[in-house]
């Protein structure tokens, strides 16, 4: 046996073998001690014969999936090898297959899935004539491909689809986009050689190399059906707005920066979905907005409609919360893992079908559009009613699933089993009235059938010689009789046939149902999509979401624009809306304002009414007005990439390239105090290059904030380039924020007020306010943050060291030692010491900043 198991386990290296042996499931060797530590399970032995012991440890079969479940979930793949033939009539070792390969990405029975999560695997071919790209659920059948350009474009799909696991060739498992891959998003790499060719035909080669690997390792370690594996649709990353992994991560759309949650993302507040399917769509049009104004027209008029008709969209709401995730229901039909009560969940969601049409009906105009592509299939429906009861047991292998009346054979049995059930009910009562034993009973257990209880004190009633002992119990014994025996034989044998008979009438609707796998495919797209409208509307309807519209111009202009999600975690009564407006006179706006004044909360803002806007959905304004965008770019906050070895600084600069490096005149740039991460004057002159080379190079619309007041005299020498800020007020010498935004440059950048509201140490707060008083006097330093303030106070210090130890201090001490110095001896000092000090500096070696800073000092020491 351990002969067959090393052979198979050789099939199988990357995966865990989980070798069936009984009622358990048994590992070996490496696969036990790492699966021991895993699963925290007990390590056993078994005799490996020479006296060696084979390490090994085990699960139960019927528990095994919460255990292949934890071992996926850390990214690991399991193989499953069944007894393929009967133990009694097998001779020698027991014939043993791998009947299923499950790995992270092609798991179909796992309970962690997540109902509104898709659940990827994605496969790459890096070929000489581009780069191929793919990626497929395998619960819904979802096929999708693309060609690439860029390793980074690889890296933006995978993190767009949060695949689980993906596919390469041997030779590009060292490819370093690969091994980035691997490193950042924690996926499981699985090597693929293989491409399937005949049901893959694309015009593209690299396509046809992504989509075929990935189709053979599905088939390779599926080894079922896949039916369901929808029509592959070839897309291009440019045909719609396209958002990079930074701007999806920062600007919060499916998670939250800081823990990684959905709640407090874009997606939280817009699903209201009813569906699963409909929460996945609706996931994925926030991934990938539209640029084509007549697609997004579309679903904007159906929006409109839907938000209009508020009762009726009530109705339809009530409506979609019976209707079951139709897209992975079909993909278990097809795969072979759906059971009795999942089709019951098919039928009542089909039924509900004509409601949600009449429903469109009535809402009419483009609703109606919708209601052709609405199949209710009635002849699924009734192909179901007829076959299945209506509350079916999980379990499809032990009877009461088909309904009766639907087969002759199976009533029949039914009868059978029914009839001997009664004659046995009856039997308690003769067999009471024969023996005069009125606490005689009938019972079953497992293992001894049916029997006739009698307690021991009773024993002497009963007669000789029909009785047959069956069980002793400590006050009773249990008895057959021959009557009881072929009663029992014939409900046992009509069970085992019904049950027999059942499972194979339920097999067949499977099949029968599988034929249909397009046309419920179909249906459930469509459904998931007037969810997904219907979701847009209620968010319109409740929180005063207005249509937006597309300019022809690139002109740009938003009133009352909010921040959908910090209004609604803040409330309506204290979020303060704004204004955005920029044209083809105006594509640049430099935003300053004190910390905490709202900025970055504005240019998100913008970012995510446009992405609203080209969605389909309205957006959060009293009005909008907006161009098409085609990609949105941004640096937004630290994102420190310490796992990948990059500097803040650096990661900074690396997404400030992508943007100048792609950004076309159509896109959205949204800079947030680029620069900030080193020294004042590298940051500064960073941060106004890149801003004339965008004015000048590229033209897209930027949004820049910055605490650097230096740069707002930009605006003079960039005609495009216009400066708003952030308004604060201050009352009773703390400060007000208002959060509104008005024209023109801010004035200050009241750093030090807001660690006051942070409560730093008073002492902290105090000695930065003398130091910045000594630095606002200096007309160069004016309007420095925090950060340089205090570096600043580092070189007082120092100056204010050299000053106090210098060698003519040093004589003059040692000197007058035991003196009082006079005052006019002293002055005249003083101004030797000025003089001498000054001669002492070595100006070269001096930064701008120390320069002026002695030379305050020694005009200080003059003067006093
Ligand atoms: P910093 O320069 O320190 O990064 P900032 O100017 O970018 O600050 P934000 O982070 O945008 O400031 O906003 C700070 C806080 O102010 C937000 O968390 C929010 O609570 C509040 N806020 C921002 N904008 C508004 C607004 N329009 N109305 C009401 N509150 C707002």
């Amino acid at each position: 046996m351990i002969q067959q198991y090393l052979r198979i386990k050789s099939e199988v290296r990357d995966a865990f073998l989980f070798f069936r042996l009984g009622d358990f499931y048994e590992l070996f060797f490496d696969d036990a001690k790492r699966a021991a530590q895993l699963l925290e399970i007990t390590l056993t032995g078994r005799d490996g014969g020479d006296g060696e012991r084979i390490p090994m440890c085990g699960v139960p079969h019927h528990s095994a999936l919460t255990y292949i479940d934890r071992l996926i979930e850390k990214g690991e793949k399991v193989a499953i090898c069944e007894q393929v033939e009967d133990p009694k009539q097998a001779k020698g070792v027991v014939k043993r297959e791998v009947v299923r390969y499950i790995t992270p990405g092609t798991n179909m029975d796992r309970s962690s899935i997540q109902n509104e999560e898709n659940h990827y695997i994605a496969s790459v071919a890096f070929l000489n004539e581009g780069i191929g790209f793919s990626y497929s659920d395998v619960t819904t059948g979802e096929l999708k491909a693309t060609e690439l350009q860029t390793a980074e474009d690889v890296l933006n799909e995978l993190s767009q689809a949060k695949a689980k696991e993906l596919l390469v060739a041997s030779a590009d498992l060292s490819h370093p986009t690969i091994q980035q891959a691997k490193k950042q998003f924690g996926l499981t790499l699985s090597v693929e050689d293989n491409v399937e060719t005949e049901t893959v035909s694309h015009s593209k080669l690299p396509v046809q190399s992504a989509v075929g690997r990935l189709l053979h390792y599905i088939k390779r370690t599926q080894r079922q059906s896949f039916a369901h594996m929808q029509q592959l649709q070839y897309y291009e990353v440019q045909h719609t707005l396209r958002l990079d992994r930074e701007a999806v991560r920062n600007l919060e759309l499916v998670e939250t920066l800081r823990n990684k949650k959905k709640q407090g993302s874009l997606f939280w507040l817009l699903d209201e979905t009813k569906t699963a399917m409909g929460s996945r769509k609706l996931k994925s049009w926030l991934l990938r907005p539209l640029i084509s104004k007549e697609a997004i027209r579309a679903r904007q008029e159906m929006v409109a409609s839907l938000k209009e008709a508020l009762f009726t969209r009530e109705d339809l709401r009530e409506a979609f919360t019976s209707v079951y995730d139709i897209e992975r229901l079909v993909g278990r039909v097809a795969y072979g893992n759906v059971n009795a009560r999942e089709f019951v969940q098919l039928r009542s969601s089909l039924e509900k079908v004509p409601l949600i049409a009449s429903l469109l009906e009535d809402i009419g105009g483009v609703a109606k559009a919708y209601v052709t592509q609405l199949d209710a299939c009635e002849d699924i429906v009734e192909l179901i009613s007829k076959t299945l009861v209506d509350d079916p047991p999980v379990s499809v292998k032990e009877g009461d699933v088909i309904r009766d009346g639907f087969h002759e054979g199976l009533d029949k049995y039914r009868f059978a089993s029914r009839n001997g059930k009664t004659w046995i009910a009856e039997l308690e009562q003769s067999e009471r009235k024969l023996t005069g034993i009125r606490s005689l009973k009938v019972g079953y257990n497992k293992v001894f059938g049916y029997y006739l209880e009698v307690t021991k004190a009773n024993l002497h009633l009963l007669p000789d010689g029909r009785y047959e002992r069956r069980q002793t119990l400590t006050n009773a014994e249990r008895f057959v009789t021959p009557e009881l025996k072929e009663k029992e034989a014939l409900i046992l044998e009509a069970q085992e046939k019904s049950e027999e008979l059942e499972y194979s009438l339920f097999l067949n609707l499977r099949e029968q149902v599988k034929v249909h796998t397009v046309r419920l495919q179909q249906l459930a797209n469509a459904l998931s999509e007037i969810d997904v409208l219907q979701s847009f509307a209620t968010i319109a309807d409740k929180y005063q979401f207005t249509q937006p519209e597309f300019s022809a111009s690139r002109s740009m202009q938003i009133t009352d624009g909010r921040h959908p999600v910090v209004e609604k975690v803040l409330g309506v009564e204290t979020f303060v809306p704004n204004d955005c407006r920029m044209d083809e006179e105006r594509e640049m706006l430099l935003i300053t304002g004190p910390n905490m004044a709202g900025k970055s909360t504005f240019m998100r803002q913008i970012a995510l009414t446009v992405i609203l806007a080209q969605m389909g959905s309205f957006v959060p304004a009293s009005r909008c007005e907006l161009p098409v965008f085609d990609q949105i770019f941004t640096r937004i906050g630290a994102a420190d990439d310490l796992a990948s070895g990059q500097s803040t600084f650096m990661v900074e600069m690396m997404e400030a390239n992508t943007a100048l490096q792609r950004a076309t005149n159509n896109s959205l740039i949204l800079f947030d105090e680029i620069g900030r991460g080193t020294s004042t004057y590298d940051g500064m002159a960073l941060a106004q290059a890149m801003l004339e080379y965008i004015h000048e190079q590229i033209g897209a619309k930027t949004l820049f904030s910055t605490h650097y007041h230096e740069l707002t005299k930009l605006s003079a020498e960039l005609s495009r380039c216009a400066n708003i800020h952030v308004k604060v007020v201050e009352e009773d010498g703390s400060v007000v924020f208002l959060h509104k935004l008005e024209e023109g440059a801010a004035d200050r950048s009241y750093g030090i007020h807001v660690a006051e509201l942070a409560a730093l140490p008073v002492g902290v707060i105090s000695r930065a306010k003398i130091v910045l008083s000594h630095l606002e006097k200096d007309q160069t330093t004016k309007q420095m943050d925090t950060y340089n303030i205090l570096k600043q106070a580092e070189v007082n210090q120092a100056v204010h060291e050299v000053a106090s130890t210098s060698s003519d201090e040093q004589l003059s001490l040692f000197g007058e030692k035991n003196e009082q110095p006079s005052r006019k001896r002293k002055t005249t000092s003083s101004q030797e010491r000025v003089l001498q000090k000054l001669s002492s500096y070595a100006i070269l070696e001096m930064t701008p900043m120390d320069a002026m800073q002695a030379l305050y000092e020694l005009q200080k020491q003059m003067k006093s």
